[in-house]
């Protein structure tokens, strides 16, 4: 109960302008409607039109959601079999748990936009820890998959080749063509990393029309595939609506979507009261090591230094001691870093020890956690995964490692461009060491390129201004 104190219980735009529905309980989650408490509101305001979406989504997952009547009527039709002629008042999309933290936490919004966009109601398996991490998000009825989903234990084993998958529906001409060939059930999509051409005929607006009949579509992804929605014709006018700016889309989502739930919460609140807020600046550190060898290595530390000290986020050391700027004068920046390992913490901290700053500010570095590897199916250690993206959202400055999923969630929460720590290649750093973002949006790795019309390929992040390559990934998409 201390870890709440009471200044904080009534944060002011506790509804974050709207974007988030009034009334759920409160106790039950608590990081739901205190998002703000510190400091950290919405960069941007949320269009009229995206709240009014929002608030029909949840009167449909309300009327659709699990066992309502119509759930219960859906779900003869996935129980008997194969043929779904008749179209069915509630449509759904069950979302696969899979891959590291997150990338779930990007194909949660994933899903959810394209729910929206199809009329279709989210439903989200709870693998190992979804439920732990994650609060409810919708009013009076669940998001989470019933245990007792017909389909349940086989949702692990769709991959790539399962014939249920459109893209082996396709391949095998079996639905959608103008013979007239019946409509599944339900429809497997296979949208992770090594989704091939016909799976990636998804993004097709001749696809959609046809996936539109089918009645549960199954979806597994470790990608933020929302860029590629934007370049589907038939969802443009309505996307833009939603976002009239376009680098808002994981920003809003994510903060209406994913909200910690009370254990998350208190590892938040715990870290922030003791180490973050007193701070007079905040920065962020992530680092992410995408190598088999665990480090520390020093060509990254140095690229973190390097970057700090040219783009201005950390103070150049003194060369002159000691330096004698008054006590009540004295800045403190507090850096927050992120990694599996603890030794680049360490040794910045070391560095400031070692000699004061030229400027004369207080440089206090912490690190939550430094868990060693991976360890998807461990609650704490995703707990503490969890906790560490929404604490690096609280900074006022962030620096990302590329191709970090982890770091995209932190950015877009916060509503934070980031500086991006380019790869190293051959183990030696970069130069420059870091660029800044171009905007706060996810990158999605594994776009299709594919133009649908003409049925050739093309570059996807050359066709309008607001999908690009991303700046970390070349044949990566983002919305900028
Ligand atoms: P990505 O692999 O960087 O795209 O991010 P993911 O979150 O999908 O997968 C990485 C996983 O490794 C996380 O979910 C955590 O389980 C773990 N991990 C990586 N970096 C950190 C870190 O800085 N802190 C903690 N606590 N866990 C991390």
């Amino acid at each position: 109960e201390n870890d709440f104190p009471n200044a904080y219980e009534d944060p002011k735009d506790k509804l974050l302008g709207g974007l988030l529905p009034p009334g759920l309980d409160e106790k039950s989650c608590l990081s739901r409607y205190q998002s703000t408490i510190y400091g950290r509101g919405l960069s941007h305001q949320p269009s009229p039109y995206l709240i009014s979406r929002l608030r029909s989504y949840e009167t449909l997952h309300k009327r659709c959601g699990p066992y309502t009547e119509s759930y219960n009527r859906t779900l003869v039709k996935l129980k008997s079999g194969q043929e779904a002629n008749d179209p069915s008042d509630c449509n759904y999309l069950v979302w696969i748990s899979y891959s590291g933290l997150g990338n779930r936490i990007l194909t949660l919004a994933s899903a959810f936009l394209y729910a929206i966009l199809t009329s279709r109601v989210l439903l989200v398996d709870r693998g190992a820890d979804i439920p732990d991490l994650f609060c409810e998000p919708f009013p009076d009825v669940s998001w989470l998959l019933p245990l007792d989903f017909p389909i349940t234990n086989q949702l692990n084993s769709f991959d790539q080749r399962s014939p249920e998958s459109h893209g082996n529906i396709m391949k095998n001409n079996n639905f959608g063509n103008s013979s007239g060939s019946a409509i599944p059930s339900f429809v497997y999509l296979h949208l992770a990393h090594d989704y091939d051409d016909s799976d990636k005929l998804f993004f097709c607006d001749q696809e959609q029309s046809v996936l539109q009949k089918v009645p549960w579509l199954i979806m597994k992804t470790d990608n933020y595939f929302i860029p590629s929605l934007f370049l589907i014709s038939s969802f443009e006018q309505e996307l833009s609506q939603l976002f009239p700016e376009k680098d808002t889309v994981f920003h809003f989502l994510g903060r209406y979507l994913l909200h910690p739930t009370n254990s998350v919460w208190g590892l938040i609140n715990r870290y922030y009261q003791a180490y973050m807020a007193r701070a007079d600046e905040k920065i962020g550190i992530q680092v992410r090591v995408f190598d088999s060898d665990p480090g520390p290595f020093q060509h990254v530390l140095d690229q973190i230094l390097d970057c700090a000290l040219k783009e201005d986020l950390l103070p150049n050391l003194n060369q002159e001691e000691p330096s004698i700027i008054p006590f009540r004068n004295r800045k403190t920046k507090t850096v927050l870093v992120t990694s599996l390992s603890s030794g680049y913490s360490e040794a910045i901290r070391d560095k400031y020890w070692k000699s004061s700053t030229s400027t004369g500010e207080v440089i206090a570095v912490h690190q939550p956690s430094h868990e060693g590897y991976q360890q998807t199916e461990k609650h704490m250690h995703n707990r503490k995964a969890w906790a560490e993206m929404y604490l690096l959202s609280l900074t006022d400055k962030l620096v990302t490692s590329s191709w970090s999923t982890f770091g995209y969630v932190a950015q877009g929460l916060g509503g934070l461009k980031p500086w991006i720590l380019d790869k190293p290649e051959n183990r030696t750093a970069p130069n420059p060491p870091c660029r800044r973002a171009m905007s706060m949006e996810p990158c999605f790795h594994a776009p299709p390129f594919y133009d649908c019309k003409n049925k050739v390929g093309t570059d996807t992040g050359a066709l309008v201004p607001h999908v690009r390559h991303c700046e970390d990934m070349s044949w990566g998409l983002k919305l900028v």
